[in-house]
């Protein structure tokens, strides 16, 4: 299971705090708005992720949980 970093861009005001909290994570674009960086949070950075969450103070920004593709061998 893979843990993305997410933000609803019409909730978020721009004053990237998120940014400041997490920047392994999260870069800002000229206006101040967040720019993801990667896909996969690294599980060391799983705490930080989940303190730029719970304090974005417009509910913007949110964790994804997303189901790791899995390889099934193939025979012949
Ligand atoms: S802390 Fe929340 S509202 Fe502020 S820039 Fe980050 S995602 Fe947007």
């Amino acid at each position: 299971m893979e843990v993305r970093l997410r933000v609803d861009p019409v909730a978020c005001d721009g004053f990237g705090h998120c940014a400041e909290l997490a920047p392994e994570l999260i870069s800002l674009d000229e206006w101040g708005y967040p720019i993801i960086l990667g896909e996969s949070i690294p599980k060391q950075f799983r705490g930080v992720a989940e303190m730029a969450v719970n304090q974005c103070p417009r509910k913007a920004l949110f964790l994804e949980r997303v189901a790791t593709p899995t390889t099934t061998p193939t025979t012949r």
